[in-house]
């Protein structure tokens, strides 16, 4: 006979197992078994293990030939521990629960069944020994409901299917005129016990089992089978629980927490899980049993506002056992407990869930306590959950009792009510009108012409388009809530409506959506703007006043003090580039020369239309100095610190109007013919605007718009620095694929800045470089390295290129993929590694093979992915750039790179 042990008891010093063996016992378990360890009252059980439940379902739902001993053995165990005997007639008789616990925890998702034991004869003997009629068939009468729905699988299969349970238990509570089941006398409840095992034999043909090891035997089957049920299934899917990990059960003497008014049962946290502000917080039930206090049947008392008056010796050693366990996990601990007779007993404990905000405080206070280190409170934090600390919040109040219209990809994290808008003109317009007008830009997607419409709106919702879609992208650089890709929701420009479950709203309407979770309401839902960003930005408060803006300070500090990635931002205006600093920027990684041209669309326009050279070239030359004014208010705002400017990179058909009316407009203002406009734009259309005439290959056709950028930069950076004021602009040329196309646009970007240095008689440090975003320059970067002093990764171009997949219109189809398990990941939201991750390796490789010392980034969206984040630390690059808001996460995941490296 094998010799595998598949049972472990627990209790005292007997116990076997301890809270590392997780997968073995199930976090429940464990966690138990490491409780009775560390001398806490834990009452005495066994756990069956995992690997149990690996057999079961691998053996038609048989179980190993040796479990029956280990298991008796194990019983005698409890019931020696507990001076008591299951099935006993002469004493009080043993009782326990049977309960499910995987290695993460599933709240809720599984089953356990509680007073296994009780039959005619035990319950007889419990009510006179414990002298409580009452609690005895209490006991009973909720085994037997129990033990029916969950063995017996007398469950309501749908939510119109009556529970027989529930309907006779109303009924009981009529009759004897009580409105809560506490209230019901013990000879109400004898008759409901014959009434449910008559329902039990009329539903399932079986007489309801009256031998105790029988009973057990069936629960530990129902918790076994419970692993395989449907909403089990749907969790482990959705947070990426393996389906082969199985469920421990945990046979657990009871406890009674229904014994009268010296006993209660609850719940609770060692501190806050939504603030993370130290004292516990919780519920509890006096004469109640553990399943009541969530269920919601009766109202629970809060732990921290009566239970030290109310049963001051439990409260105290309460308080103790929460602080001993708190130190010996090091983190927030939620436990289950029960009090039998003013006795206190654990019946579980895990680490808590929590907010981003309990996560960062909570983090914070354990290492100021001396509890951890500030390399364990960064290792543990989500980077991205430091996200939720920046954004206007909906508050848990504002959503009470509102259900979700639609629901759409989380592209930009924050909450925003506004009213509906759906033309980016008409936007403006209102906003120009009111300064403090709401607006949410509904749209089936936007395009840089909506920018302005983007820019005076709270929020933007689109219809298509993905995370890494135009509205997403730059609603999430502006600080917008945005949800995209929703189409649930219809809209009609026409009729200016928009329609989500079967709900129709008009222009005008209030509308509110979470960035946080993609939902979107209707009508009104009241924010509250951030704490940090009113400390470090609008300066609305002061530091000494913001708790929130402190920790995130603290943890913020620790991050930069390991990290050795540096973090730069994308940001295009002034205002950007302050934001970005105060968030911690170190420089800026991209900055989108076209997002200017748009204040300035005539000009620009007049430049596209012009037929020859000279025509352009003097089209240029307004913009010459709008693009000046821009460069010289980023280089102030970033003081010396490096600013990488990227060269015109969309193709021109971006920038013209497609309506006849606005085209006649534009035809008279330049005073040619509208047929010539509508040519011109006809002209410029293309199939496939995204390898489009773009990028360098702007540049390299009409070298006069890099030269008019080129000596923009290089004027303002002369012109600040004789203010005082450093600069050190990267010129940044997009798309090259060959080395020789950098080459062109870099001697005309050399000649422009030689010449501007020259007149001014000062010289800045400026450096010329490229965005890596086409396969062909990764495999030749040893090529272009020959020439460009730096790389930055365009990962979303890159990521479009390397995967043949257009960001504008992936949405599609990308959900599916992500079900199937085709891709593990949205590729535009977190770098694929495997593939676009490789093409970047082999550029750093070759390019420092050319250039030893070549400055190396990322500018994509990736830059402010926490995973992103590690994998660029892992190559080695120097800095990431990402969205100024994201900079924390940056940080952050820049941080634990560094530490899970050390
Ligand atoms: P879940 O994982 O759904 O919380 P549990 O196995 O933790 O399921 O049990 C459900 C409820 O029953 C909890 O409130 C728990 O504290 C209580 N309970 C479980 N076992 C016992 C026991 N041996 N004595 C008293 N109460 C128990
Ligand atoms: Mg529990
Ligand atoms: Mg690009």
């Amino acid at each position: 006979m094998s010799k595998t042990k598949y049972v472990y008891f627990f209790g005292g010093e007997n116990t076997d197992g301890n809270g590392s063996m997780k997968p073995l016992l199930g976090g429940k378990g464990a966690n138990l078994a490491e409780m009775a360890k560390i001398g806490l009252p834990v009452p005495a059980g066994f756990t069956i293990t995992t690997e149990v439940c690996t057999y079961f379902y691998a053996n038609g739902q048989q179980y190993p030939l040796e479990l029956k001993a280990q298991v008796d053995a194990a019983m005698a165990g409890i019931e020696k521990a507990m001076g008591k005997k299951l099935g006993d007639t002469e004493g009080l008789p043993l009782l326990v629960s049977c309960r499910s616990g995987a290695r993460d925890s599933m709240p809720g998702m599984m089953d356990t069944v509680l007073n296994i034991g009780l039959n005619d004869k035990t319950v007889e003997v419990l009510a006179k020994k414990s002298g409580d009629e009452r609690f005895a068939w209490d006991c009973y009468r909720r085994f037997v409901q129990m033990y029916g729905r969950v063995v017996l699988d007398m469950k309501p299969k749908c939510k119109t299917d009556h529970c027989p349970f529930e309907d006779l238990l109303e009924a009981k509570k009529k009759k004897a005129g009580v409105d809560v089941d506490s209230d019901l006398q013990a000879e109400y409840l004898k008759e409901l016990v014959v009434e449910f095992k008559a329902a039990v034999k009329s539903q399932t043909g079986l007489d309801f089992p009256e031998d105790p090891m029988e009973q057990v035997w069936g629960g530990i089957g129902a918790v076994f089978s419970s692993w395989m049920n449907d909403r089990a299934i749907v969790y482990r899917r959705m947070n990426g629980i393996p389906h082969d990990w199985g469920t421990a059960v945990n046979v657990q003497a009871m406890v009674f927490g229904n014994m009268g008014e010296t006993c209660a049962t609850g719940v609770a946290f060692t501190r806050d899980g939504a603030t993370g502000a130290k004292g516990i917080v919780g519920d509890y039930l006096f004469n109640a049993q553990g399943e009541d206090v969530v269920a919601g049947i009766r109202m629970p008392k809060k732990i921290e506002v009566s239970m030290a008056q109310e049963m001051p010796d439990v409260w105290e050693e309460f308080s103790k056992v929460a602080m001993i366990l708190e130190k010996h996990y090091k983190d927030i601990q939620d436990v289950e407990f029960t009090i039998e007779n003013k006795k206190l007993w654990m019946l579980q404990t895990r680490n808590a869930k929590r907010t981003g905000f309990a996560h960062v405080r909570s983090a914070v206070d354990m290492v100021n306590e001396g509890l951890i280190t500030p390399e364990r409170a960064i290792a543990r934090i989500p980077a991205n959950d430091l996200t939720q600390l920046l954004q206007p919040v909906f508050s848990g109040e504002g959503l009470k009792g509102r259900t979700p219209l639609a629901k759409g990809i989380n592209a930009g994290p924050g909450a925003a009510t506004g009213q509906i808008y759906f033309q980016p003109e008409e936007a403006e317009a209102v906003w120009q009108k009111d300064n403090n007008a709401k607006i949410i830009l509904v749209r089936h997607e936007t395009t840089p012409e909506d920018l302005r419409g983007m820019k005076v709106s709270a929020g933007i919702l689109t219809s298509s388009g993905g995370a890494a879609s135009h509205a997403a992208l730059v609603g999430r650089q502006m600080g917008k809530a945005v949800v995209c890709g929703c189409d649930a929701v219809k809209i009609d420009y026409k009729a200016e409506t928009v329609t989500a479950a079967g709900k129709v709203l008009k222009k005008g309407d209030w509308i509110s959506i979470d960035g946080f979770t993609g939902c979107v309401y209707d009508g009104q839902v009241p924010t509250s703007p951030s704490e940090v960003l009113q400390v470090l930005f609008s300066k609305t408060l002061k530091a000494e006043d913001a708790p929130v803006y402190q920790c995130f300070h603290q943890l913020m500090s620790w991050s930069d003090r390991y990290r050795k990635l540096a973090v730069r931002a994308n940001a295009d205006t002034p205002g950007e580039a302050e934001q970005a600093v105060a968030l911690g920027a170190q420089g800026i990684g991209l900055t989108r020369t076209e997002h200017m041209f748009f204040d300035h669309i005539e000009d620009f326009r007049a430049m596209i239309l012009a037929d020859n050279v000279e025509d352009r070239q003097k089209a240029l030359e307004p913009l010459l100095k709008y693009q000046q004014d821009d460069f010289e208010g980023l280089f102030r705002a970033m003081n010396g610190r490096p600013v990488t400017i990227r060269l015109l990179d969309p193709p021109l058909h971006e920038f013209v109007p497609h309506e006849a009316k606005e085209q006649e407009a534009l035809a008279n203002k330049l005073g040619i013919s509208k047929e010539k406009v509508a040519q011109r734009v006809k002209d410029l259309a293309e199939f496939n605007p995204m390898l489009g005439h773009r990028g360098c290959r702007l540049g390299i056709v009409y070298p006069e718009i890099t030269r008019m950028q080129a000596t923009a930069i290089c004027q303002a950076a002369v012109k600040v620095m004789k203010e005082g004021i450093d600069c050190h602009p990267e010129i940044m040329v997009p798309l090259p694929g060959n080395a020789s196309e950098f080459k062109h646009q870099e001697t005309v970007i050399r000649e422009a800045a030689q010449k501007v240095f020259e007149k001014a008689g000062i010289t800045s440090d400026y450096m010329v470089g490229t965005m890596i975003e086409l396969p062909r320059a990764c495999v030749t970067a040893d090529k272009i390295a020959e020439h460009a002093e730096f790389f930055s990764f365009g990962t979303n171009d890159l990521t479009q290129t390397g995967l043949g997949i257009s960001r504008d219109d992936y949405g599609t189809y990308i959900n599916e993929y992500q079900e199937l398990d085709i891709f593990a990941a949205d590729p535009f939201q977190t770098l694929d590694q495997e593939g676009v991750g490789e093409l970047m390796k082999i550029a750093v490789e070759k390019g420092k093979k050319t250039r030893p010392n070549i400055k190396l980034g990322i500018c994509g969206e990736h830059g402010g992915d926490p995973a992103s984040v590690k994998f660029c630390h892992k190559l080695g690059l120097n800095y990431v750039s990402c969205s100024p808001l994201r900079l924390p996460v940056a940080r952050l995941a820049a941080a634990q790179a560094a530490i899970e490296e050390a």
